[in-house]
């Protein structure tokens, strides 16, 4: 089995009560049937707390609901988990053991990755100055047979995927912006979106974080006025912001593309990429406007001096719009879904 992931995959550290934003609220937790027999089975007072706040939903699934607070009922006042502290980290769920790591796995070949909706991981993602680097590691493993012909096609797919991070991390010349744009021309069937039209498709997705109203609104209140303020907001930005826009793209391609393997369709994938880079480019001119809430992250929870300035536009602005962004819309299969297909 080959595993391939970015570099921040190996320096991660989950910062746990001293988290920002932890991702042990605002999300029901799902219980695999492994953990869902373990807790079943697990005995005395914190056997019957657990099986006290189980829940099965209408499709038979079972997960923990949130408490009227939004947290997830085993989440302490400290910020940290009772389950884990009571019976050790293999008795997570795991969602919980897994997160923030997302595994996509394609017969002898799995691609991990690493999901901006953790700030932790925004923090290290953003804060290196180098490209962002793919690792791989191999082990005797067998994955999940495929045929010859889909092990042809999937290397096809990670083969021009590779290119195409190649090009947006290597081009000698050009802004990210512009290598993206040269690199969506080879997607002639790809036709053009307004931000008007984007922001429709953004209307319609599944609310997941309540702070998204918070964005939404006042965004689709000033468009015009985003939209005059672009040219400024790129001409006056540190070239960080340049660099950030690049570690972006990267992320998107190298997360997205394999799911070619089971839609057979580049088009809806390069679409909802697409999209998710605009409208955060929306989000990023909207909160240099002041048009958005600040985010209280000061990005030195865990040593990392906030140094990074393009106008009121911070590296810390931007580990909290791409964490809001991925939270409100990768944490939901119906919302990425809804974004890949054509709207009109
Ligand atoms: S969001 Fe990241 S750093 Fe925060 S608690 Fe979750 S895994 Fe840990």
């Amino acid at each position: 089995m080959k595993y391939e992931y970015p570099s921040v995959y190996e320096t991660f550290r989950c910062i746990g009560g001293a988290c920002p934003d932890t991702c042990c609220a605002g999300w029901e937790v799902d219980i695999d049937p492994d953990t869902y027999d373990y807790y079943m089975e697990t005995e005395g007072e914190f056997g019957r707390r657990l099986r006290s706040h189980m829940t099965e939903d209408e499709d038979g699934d079972i997960f923990f609901p949130l408490t009227p607070e939004g947290r997830c009922p085993f989440l302490n006042r400290q910020d940290l988990c009772d389950i884990f502290s009571e019976l050790g980290e293999e008795s997570l769920c795991r969602v919980c053991t897994e997160y923030p790591r997302y595994y996509l796995p394609v017969g002898d070949y799995e691609q991990i990755d690493m999901s901006l909706s953790c700030m932790e991981v925004g923090r290290l993602f953003f804060s290196d100055p180098e490209p962002v680097r793919y690792l791989t590691q191999e082990d005797i493993m067998d994955g999940d047979p495929i045929s010859a012909e889909e092990t042809a096609r999937r290397d096809d797919i990670l083969e021009r995927r590779n290119e195409m991070l190649s090009f947006m991390q290597e081009a000698a010349s050009g802004t990210a912006d512009e290598r993206f744009e040269a690199l969506l021309s080879r997607f002639p069937e790809l036709s053009p979106e307004s931000d008007e039209e984007l922001l429709t498709a953004m209307d319609q997705l599944e609310l997941i974080d309540e702070r998204w109203n918070d964005i939404m609104i006042p965004i689709r209140a000033n468009l015009t006025a985003i939209q005059r303020q672009e040219p400024a907001f790129l001409d006056h930005a540190d070239p960080e912001f340049d660099r950030w826009t690049g570690k972006l793209i990267s992320y998107f391609l190298f997360r997205y593309c394999l799911n070619v393997f089971s839609s057979g369709n580049w088009e809806n994938e390069m679409r909802f990429i697409r999209r998710s880079l605009r409208f955060i480019r929306l989000m990023c001119i909207a909160r240099a406007a002041g048009l958005l809430p600040r985010s209280s992250y000061d990005g030195r929870l865990s040593g990392q001096e906030e140094k990074n300035h393009c106008n009121s536009f911070t590296q810390n602005d931007m580990i909290d719009i791409a964490h809001l962004y991925s939270k409100q819309v990768e944490h939901s299969d119906g919302n990425v879904e809804l974004l890949r297909k054509f709207i009109k």
